[in-house]
C-alpha cells in the first residue's frame, strides 16, 4: 500500500542515554528533510526508538505499536528503531504487520530513504552495521539546551554473560578525534554548557589526535577542556577494566571534569562476577575507586547492580551489600536479573533464582542505596558551589539545575537557563537539594 511522504514526525526514545542521543540525531535528520516535529497523536510518522536491555522493555514495543492506532481507524507510518529493531529485525514486521520501517542503531542515517521506500509500499528494513560510520551522514547539531549528550564510542567487546549490547550494538568503535571535537564545538555554538560523553564503554575510547599521537579518553577530555565556552564535562558508561591511571589522574587535574563517576560493578561477589564474565574482581574494583577518591576526594560515585543472577546465593548477595557499605554511593541503579534471549546466562536455567527471592534482595539493596543517597546529599548541606540552571521549576520564580555532583537543585532565582551561578546548598532530600542563590 502506497502512502504520502510524512510531513510531520515524532521520535519516542526508551532506555539509555545513547538511545536518547540517537533519538536527538534522528530528530535533527528528519527536521533537515523539511519535516516538522509533532506529538505522537498527530504525527504522520512515529519512530519508536527501542531498548532491549530487559524482557519487559522488548515486549513493551508491541504494546506501544498497538497504541498508535487512532480513533478514526487510521495510523501513522510506524518505524521501529534502536536495539529491539537490531535484535529482532524482520520478526517485528511478522509480529506487527502495521510496522512500516525497521532500522537498527547503526543504520538510522538512512531513515529518509527508508521513509521513501515505505511510502512506495516497499519493505523498509535496515539492520546493517555499515563500516562507514553513520555520523558523517548526519546533519549539524541543532539547539538542545545547556546539557548535551555526545556519543564518542559505540558497541562492546566485553560480552558480560547477561548482556545483549555486544549483539545489538556490535564491536567497540571509537569515533575519530576530529569528529568528536567538531561536534562538541557545534554543540557549544548552539548553547551547550555541559557535555556528557557517551559510550557503552566510553572509557574504552581510543584514537589519534591531530598530530597522530595515540590518545585515551583522558586525552579527549583534556582537548574538550580547551573549548572556551564549555563549562562542564561528564562521561558515561565506563567499565572498570578500562579505567586507566591517566583517566583517574584527569579527575584530579581537569577542573571542568565534574566530580562524578558512574562505574558499574553489578555484584560484590567474585564468584558471581566470574559467572558474569565481568573481567574484574571485587578488590580490583574497590582499588580503582580508592585511587579515584585519592585523585578527587569529593567525588560522587555511582554504580549499577544486578540481583538474582543465576546461581547467586545468599552469601553472594551479602557480598554485594558489604561492597555497597564499603563504597558509600551517591547514586545507583539496581535491577533484578532478566534473562535476555541469545545471552549465555539465559541458558543457566537450572540456576535461575525464584522471582520472590530476587525481589526481596532487590528491596534490601535499594533500601541501603537510598539511605546512602540521602546521606550523600546531606553531606552537601552548607556547601557553596555552582549550579547549572537547566529548566524552570514548578513554583513561581523557581528554577532547577544540577550541582557538580549531578544532584538536582531547586532554587528561587532570576538566573536564565544555561547560566552557572553560585549557590549555597541549604536543604537535602533523597532525590534533590534546595539551594539559595548567592548573587
Ligand atoms: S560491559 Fe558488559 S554490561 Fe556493559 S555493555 Fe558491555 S557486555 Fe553489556
Amino acid at each position: 500500500m502506497t502512502r504520502p511522504i510524512p510531513k510531520s514526525f515524532h521520535v519516542k526514545s526508551f532506555g539509555c542515554q545513547m538511545n536518547v542521543y540517537d533519538g536527538e540525531r534522528m530528530t535533527e535528520l528528519l527536521g533537515a528533510q523539511g519535516m516538522t516535529a509533532a506529538g505522537a497523536d498527530d504525527a504522520d510518522l512515529v519512530v519508536l526508538n527501542t531498548c532491549h536491555i530487559r524482557e519487559k522493555a522488548a515486549e513493551k514495543v508491541y504494546s506501544d505499536i498497538g497504541r498508535l492506532r487512532r480513533g478514526d481507524g487510521t495510523r501513522p507510518m510506524i518505524a521501529v528503531a534502536g536495539c529491539v529493531a537490531q535484535a529482532e529485525g524482520a520478526e517485528i514486521t511478522r509480529r506487527a504487520r502495521e510496522v512500516d520501517i525497521v532500522v537498527g542503531p547503526q543504520a538510522y542515517h538512512r531513515l529518509p530513504d527508508l521513509v521513501a521506500k515505505a511510502a512506495r509500499g516497499e519493505t523498509a528494513l535496515d539492520t546493517d552495521m555499515p563500516a562507514a560510520s553513520k555520523f558523517g551522514a548526519l546533519p549539524r547539531r541543532a539547539k538542545q539546551g545547556p546539557c548535551a549528550f555526545l556519543t564518542v564510542q559505540e558497541g562492546c567487546d566485553k560480552f558480560c554473560t547477561y548482556c545483549v549490547v555486544p549483539y545489538t550494538r556490535g564491536a567497540e568503535v571509537s569515533r575519530p578525534w576530529r569528529a568528536v571535537l567538531d561536534e562538541a564545538r557545534a554543540l557549544v555554538d548552539v548553547g551547550a554548557r555541559e557535555i556528557t560523553l557517551l559510550g557503552q564503554n566510553v572509557n574504552a575510547w581510543a584514537g589519534e589526535d591531530e598530530r597522530g599521537r595515540s590518545q585515551g579518553l583522558d586525552g579527549l577530555i583534556r582537548a574538550l577542556d580547551r573549548i572556551p565556552d564549555l563549562a562542564r564535562i561528564r562521561y558515561t558508561t565506563s567499565h572498570p577494566a578500562d579505567m586507566t591511571e591517566e583517566l583517574i589522574a584527569a579527575h584530579g587535574e581537569i577542573g571542568k571534569l565534574m566530580p562524578y563517576l558512574h562505574l558499574p560493578v553489578q555484584s560484590g561477589s567474585d564468584r558471581v562476577l566470574k559467572a558474569m564474565n565481568r573481567s574484574h574482581s571485587r578488590d580490583s574494583y574497590l582499588a580503582i575507586l580508592d585511587r579515584v577518591r585519592a585523585a578527587r576526594p569529593d567525588i560522587a560515585l555511582s554504580g549499577d547492580f544486578i540481583v538474582g543472577f543465576p546461581g547467586e546465593s545468599e552469601a553472594d548477595f551479602e557480598e554485594t551489600l558489604s561492597l555497597v557499605r564499603r563504597v558509600g554511593y551517591a547514586q545507583c541503579f539496581s535491577f533484578k536479573y532478566s534473562a535476555r534471549p541469545g545471552t549465555p546466562a539465559a541458558e543457566m536455567t537450572d540456576a535461575f533464582i525464584p522471582d520472590a527471592i530476587a525481589s526481596e534482595r532487590l528491596q534490601r539493596l535499594q533500601t541501603l542505596l537510598n539511605e546512602q543517597q540521602l546521606a550523600f546529599n546531606r553531606t552537601s548541606l552548607g556547601k557553596h558551589t555552582e549550579v547549572l540552571i537547566e529548566r524552570a521549576g514548578k513554583l513561581p520564580g523557581q528554577m532547577v539545575g544540577k550541582s557538580p555532583w549531578l544532584q538536582s537543585v531547586h532554587l528561587t532565582t532570576d538566573a536564565a537557563i544555561g547560566e552557572i551561578i553560585p549557590v549555597e546548598l541549604v536543604s537535602a532530600g533523597p532525590n534533590s537539594l534546595g539551594g539559595a542563590a548567592l548573587r
